[in-house]
């Protein structure tokens, strides 16, 4: 059995920060969404990855009044803790306007925006199986699925969003030859490892001939760890107690709290743009059009850019039939990846040549020594710097 009858203006696949943020925002303006998501409520509440609002995305939130009902953490500071061979080197980067970001865990934000838009009255399906979008170049495109309880359901609606990341189904909706994929590997992977283990920065980044290793507060009481690794790693070989002893070794001081290892993951860095970020009434936001190395923390901050310009686009054709942001989404957003995209490049390069020198030799480390340099000694480069992180340039 099939239910057919049911209407939207907006279907949004996916429950992550895009899908949710998107679905605040539409709601706000009064605009119908049903927002499908194909893992559960707890799952998606629990799935731990970023902590960085930057102050763009902050300032976003807080222009559309939902600011104090879903960032949470502590402020963003205006220092990167760096420690070279062993050695602090805070950087503290000045900006007009950095005081709005949040080191908010990317799970709380995503629970806030589920009170927020299922509190506000918003339909979210948890547990949305086998979605499938039909007739996307069509006036009324379709999506099917089957919910929670295995009935399949059918939803037409003027537009879909795509929020449903990297290995959703909706880039892979749209026919190969309509998309170019542009995509560059970094060589060389991050083992992530949360683990129960304070940190006393917010932030810690270290270079090390061993390789690149970072700490990220997640909270009070815990810390994501980050560990340059060559590619062919596997999790198997990176034992606890081996953790402990690279972190150590690459940031040159003790551990004070060696606490329990939460989970461990290897990533391989890499940038990956899709254009257009359109196909007819389909529209791609967040990962599911774009993914940045995790280095620059900017990855959730265009997730979230990517809903702010497409639920103004939507609201524009509604309230106004005019269709000319909708039609300029694909060019705005990735007008903004790309300027991401070349600073998360830069500063992944600079973060990991500047370390080993078994990836890309002697003559890259000493040019990534010297720019680091310049960041300190050098007053424009340390503001564009602090602007680029921000989100503010
Ligand atoms: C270890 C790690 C650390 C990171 N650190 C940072 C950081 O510090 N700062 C930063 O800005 N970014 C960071 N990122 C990147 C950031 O997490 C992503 O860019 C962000 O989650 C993208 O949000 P999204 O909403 O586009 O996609 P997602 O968060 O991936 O959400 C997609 C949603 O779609 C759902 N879905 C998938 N397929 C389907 C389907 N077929 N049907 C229905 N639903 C579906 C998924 O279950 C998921 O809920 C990190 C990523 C990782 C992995």
């Amino acid at each position: 059995m099939s239910v057919t009858d049911e209407n939207t203006t907006v279907v949004i696949v996916g429950s992550g920060v895009a899908g949710l943020t998107l679905g605040a925002f539409l709601l706000r303006s009064g605009i119908d969404c049903v927002v499908l998501e194909r893992r559960s409520r707890e799952y998606v509440e629990q799935r731990q990855r970023a902590g960085v609002v930057d102050p763009r995305a902050a300032r976003m939130f807080r222009e559309r009044g939902l600011a104090d009902r879903v960032l949470d953490g502590a402020p963003f500071e205006p220092v990167l803790n760096f420690r070279i061979d062993g050695e602090t080197r805070p950087f503290r980067y000045v900006t007009d306007d950095h005081v709005d970001g949040r080191f908010c865990p990317q799970q709380v934000l995503v629970r806030n925006l589920i009170d927020v838009f299922v509190g506000d009255g918003g339909d979210l399906r948890f547990e949305a199986g086998d979605v499938t979008l039909e007739d996307v170049t069509g006036p009324r495109p379709r999506v099917r699925y089957r919910d929670s309880a295995g009935v399949p359901r059918t939803i037409t609606c003027d537009f879909i969003a795509g929020c449903d990341g990297d290995r959703g189904v909706s880039r892979a909706s749209i026919p190969e030859e309509e998309l170019t994929r542009h995509a560059h590997e970094y060589g060389y992977a991050w083992l992530t490892v949360l683990a129960d283990a304070p940190a006393n920065h917010q932030s810690m980044m270290a270079v090390h001939d061993r390789g690149f290793a970072g700490q990220f507060a997640r909270g009070p009481r815990a810390s994501r760890f980050y560990l340059q690794c060559p590619l062919d790693s596997t999790v198997e070989e990176w034992t606890d107690d081996r953790i402990w002893e690279e972190i150590e070794a690459r940031f040159g001081e003790p551990v004070a709290v060696k606490g329990r290892i939460a989970g461990k993951t290897l990533v391989p860095l890499r940038s990956v743009v899709h254009d257009p970020m359109s196909f007819g009434r389909l529209y791609l936001l967040g990962d599911a059009a774009h993914i940045v190395p995790p280095m620059s923390a900017k990855g959730m901050n265009l997730a979230l850019h990517d809903a702010d310009v497409f639920a103004t686009a939507v609201v524009r054709q509604i309230e106004e039939q005019d269709a000319s942001l909708l039609e300029s989404y694909s060019a705005t957003c990735l007008k903004h990846v790309w300027n991401y995209q070349a600073f998360a490049a830069w500063f992944t390069d600079l973060m990991h040549d500047a370390g080993d020198v078994s990836y890309h030799g002697e003559f890259r480390r000493r040019l990534a020594r010297a720019e680091f340099e310049r960041l300190y000694d050098s007053e424009t480069a340390g503001r564009l710097f602090g602007e680029f992180l921000t989100g503010l340039n």
